[in-house]
């Protein structure tokens, strides 16, 4: 494993021979972004994983400051690799100036997440944008488990024509069910418990989709998850995104799922066919 801290450094030890990949990531390091890092080893020739908490995405000022930094933890994860090239940079490396992009999402930065977390993802492909064009990877790995965001990301390539493959991998979960996350560190027991539930709830909605072919979530479902206790439910829906993006295929219809567990927030979605 190589680390680097500046981009110009980085692309002094590439290789130009063969294909390149990349995992952006915000750190914090689970076996999800784990998942990512072995299936791009697998099918490149370099892999650059980044660890980069980037603030335009985060349209709140106290998120940001708590967002967990593990760096030596996510280090010592990585080391194992063999050939890894980890890419930590400090804010002057990836911005001259801390803003964000204008992007032209069609209508998919205005629902859900984006309803929920306005400018996130202007933030989210602006930093994107920036390692595409830094490292010209011939493919990027991102989780399912943030559909909208990979979705997303699809979207602004098509637009911008960044000659990339975007490659979707799958979410990785707790013994419970729970989607990784690196926020779920902030939960304490009982909410941990709580937070456990959700991914059943997907099932248990997408069971009653396939029996009834309804296309809304049940109201006593959506009440079933208020009443828990710390929780509370932003959004759960049956959509289908590229109705939103004329970038997207269509990959059929998905519930999405995002919620309050105490301070942490929770997103998990689920594909019904
Ligand atoms: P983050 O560090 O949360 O920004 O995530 C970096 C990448 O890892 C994103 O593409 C995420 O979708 C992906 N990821 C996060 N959690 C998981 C998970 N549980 N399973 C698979 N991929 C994940």
């Amino acid at each position: 494993m190589r680390v680097f801290s500046s981009n110009k450094e980085l692309l002094k030890s590439i290789n130009n021979h063969g294909l390149i990949g990349i995992v952006p990531t915000m750190g914090s390091l689970h076996d999800g972004h784990l998942s990512l890092v072995r299936r791009a080893l697998n099918n490149n020739d370099q892999v650059i994983v980044s660890i980069y908490v980037n603030p335009t995405q985060f349209n709140n000022k106290e998120d940001l400051k708590a967002y967990p930094r593990n760096i030596d933890k996510d280090l010592e994860k990585l080391r194992d690799f063999k050939d890894l090239i980890v890419y930590t940079p400090s804010d002057n490396d990836v911005y001259s100036k801390m803003t964000s992009k204008d992007y032209d999402f069609d209508e998919l930065d205005k629902v859900m997440e984006g309803k929920y977390r306005p400018d996130h993802f202007n933030g989210v492909a602006t930093i994107v944008e920036k390692i595409f064009k830094m490292f010209k990877p011939n493919n990027a790995y991102f989780g399912e488990k943030d559909f909208q965001q990979l979705s997303i990301i699809k979207t602004m390539v098509k637009k911008l024509g960044i000659k990339v493959n975007v490659i979707s991998c799958e979410t990785i979960r707790e013994a419970d069910g729970l989607a990784m996350s690196s926020r779920n560190e902030h939960m304490t027991k009982g909410e941990r418990l709580i937070a456990g539930k959700i991914n059943k709830f997907l099932i248990k909605a997408k069971e009653i989709y396939k029996n009834k072919k309804i296309d809304k979530i049940p109201v006593s479902m959506i009440d079933e998850i208020n009443n828990l206790k710390n929780c509370k439910l932003e959004y759960f829906e049956i959509d289908n995104l590229s109705k939103y993006s004329s970038s997207l295929i269509d990959e059929g219809d998905r519930i999405f799922i995002a919620c309050w567990v105490g301070k942490t927030r929770i997103i998990d979605n689920i594909k019904l066919k």
